[in-house]
């Protein structure tokens, strides 16, 4: 390893947002970058632990002391390679995840962390950069042909580590283009539509092929599915979202946060979107309920849409702000979160459970809470609300319900002996529709497993 006492003298730096008075008025993304010479030195921060906790804490395993100690000697191409063995898409994660390995990286314990994330970032994109990532198509193909449904991060995976394999992988995707969440859900401050755009490019090259607007089940029927390839990954996602069934939750601007984000999605690719289905944010006042990612999703976009006032409420307690007893180092802290979208002018509030919607003649004009800490009923003003309490389980009619698949106990697709088979053979599942809603760093996690099992079973059949 390099500088193993560099931790004492060089400071965590992050490279920060955008100002928030610029930012806002843009959906380009908020997160800056450092220039190359402190990102090496950001590396150098990492004391190459006997044992790495970051490594343990990460869902896909990267190999953290090894690129931190590349990166700081200026080998980026080596610091690329390592981490691209087990990330499929470090410019994903680079820029989404909540990472989880910094949370335990041993020098959390002053909240120091090495900046992985940013590194794993400026890595991967110094590699686009300097052109060293190129289309590396299989040198043979086995003669298999594998359909992924769905092209979120857990169908990307799959089928690149099939592709890679010599099967012959076609990704079909309901939406215009792929990419599910990262494209038609996370917002483009967070990640530039770009960025996934580049990865689709390359994967094309390698020979994945990929058919937009089709929809497993309705324009390609299962019995054609199962007909057409000789096995089939499901990743479709946890698509059912939470609903609130309280008193007015029909009254017009009451809408699923995912409404909201995959309209402005598109808005910000340059589509019209058609005047009786657009939502109008402009001197509204906003409501969010729900605390998590997605609705601080909403929150950001409601800033940039130039909303009068954003309140976002949520049922829990406020989480305490620096240090959880519940959850020590080195688990994920449950501790409060502040997103950059958050600085950008929010109300935030906890322990607060709606009772009812409010309007007149059929429009939305308040929400009925009550402070669960002082018993007290309230009506916050607002002529929207986005509904953002999470995701119950994929969607079963259609596809899921037509492949006769078996679910669990909380309607995620039920895998039996691995964790990527399912009760119907040459069926396979993997991401958010048998994880239950995660992340995308699960995602891609759950992606190569079941491009592991799906490779184990073509092999079987040979
Ligand atoms: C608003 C929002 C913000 C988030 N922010 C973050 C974040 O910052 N960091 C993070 O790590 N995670 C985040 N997540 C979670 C993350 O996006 C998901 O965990 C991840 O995308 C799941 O990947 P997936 O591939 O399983 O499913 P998805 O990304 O949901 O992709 C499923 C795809 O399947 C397609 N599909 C469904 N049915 C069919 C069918 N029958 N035929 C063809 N195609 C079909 C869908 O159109 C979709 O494209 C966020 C989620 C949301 C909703
Ligand atoms: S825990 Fe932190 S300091 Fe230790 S090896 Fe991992 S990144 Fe480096």
């Amino acid at each position: 390893m390099g500088n193993p006492k560099a931790f004492l003298t060089i400071n965590r730096k992050e490279a920060g947002y955008r100002p928030v008075m610029e930012r806002i008025e843009d959906f380009g993304e908020v997160e800056q970058t450092l220039n190359r010479e402190d990102r090496m030195l950001q590396a150098s921060r990492c004391m190459d632990c006997g044992v790495p906790f970051c490594h343990w804490a990460c869902t896909i395993a990267n190999r953290m002391p090894e690129w931190q100690d590349a990166l700081y000697k200026g080998k980026w191409q080596e610091a690329y390679e390592i981490l691209s063995q087990t990330n499929n898409f470090p410019e994903f994660t680079g820029r989404v995840c909540p990472a989880l390995c910094e949370k335990s990286c041993v020098l959390n314990l002053h909240n120091t962390a090495v900046t992985i994330r940013e590194n794993e970032a400026a890595v991967v994109e110094q590699a686009f950069l300097e052109g060293y990532i190129k289309p590396n198509p299989p040198k043979r193909r086995t003669g298999k042909h594998v359909a992924v449904v769905g092209s979120g991060p857990a169908g990307l995976a799959a089928a690149d580590m099939l592709n890679r394999r010599g099967h012959s992988v076609t990704v079909l995707e309901r939406d215009e283009l792929p990419g599910g969440l990262l494209r038609l859900g996370i917002p483009d401050f967070k990640l530039n539509k770009k960025i996934i755009d580049r990865r689709i490019s390359l994967l094309s090259a390698e020979g994945i092929v990929f058919r937009n607007n089709t929809e497993a089940g309705r324009d390609m029927s299962t019995d054609e599915l199962l007909e057409a390839f000789d096995a089939v990954c499901i990743c479709t996602g946890s698509g059912q979202p939470r609903d609130l069934n309280v008193e007015g939750r029909k009254l017009k601007g009451v809408h699923f946060a995912l409404e909201l984000l995959r309209q402005q999605n598109r808005i910000v690719r340059g589509e019209t979107i058609p005047d009786d289905e657009k939502i109008r944010l402009a001197d509204k006042n906003v409501v969010v309920i729900g605390g998590g990612d997605t609705g601080s999703d909403c929150v950001g976009t409601s800033a940039r849409r130039k909303a009068a006032s954003v309140t976002q409420i949520e049922i829990l307690q406020k989480p305490p702000a620096e240090y959880n007893p519940d959850t020590p180092w080195p688990l994920y802290p449950n501790v409060l979160k502040t997103s950059s979208s958050h600085k950008e002018g929010c109300t935030r509030r906890w322990s607060i459970a709606t009772q009812r919607f409010v309007g007149e003649g059929g429009q939305l004009t308040g929400v009925e809470v009550k402070d669960l800490l002082t018993g007290e009923t309230e009506t916050i003003k607002a002529d929207l609300v986005f509904l953002s309490m999470g995701f119950v389980h994929p969607v079963h009619e259609g596809l899921l319900d037509d492949l006769g698949l078996a679910y669990d106990g909380r309607g995620n697709v039920a895998t039996g002996s691995s964790p990527s088979v399912t009760s119907v053979d040459k069926v396979f599942v993997a991401g958010d529709a048998t994880l239950g809603a995660s992340l995308v760093v699960r995602a891609i996690e759950s992606g190569r497993r079941a491009a592991e099992a799906i490779h184990s079973y073509l092999a079987g059949t040979v």
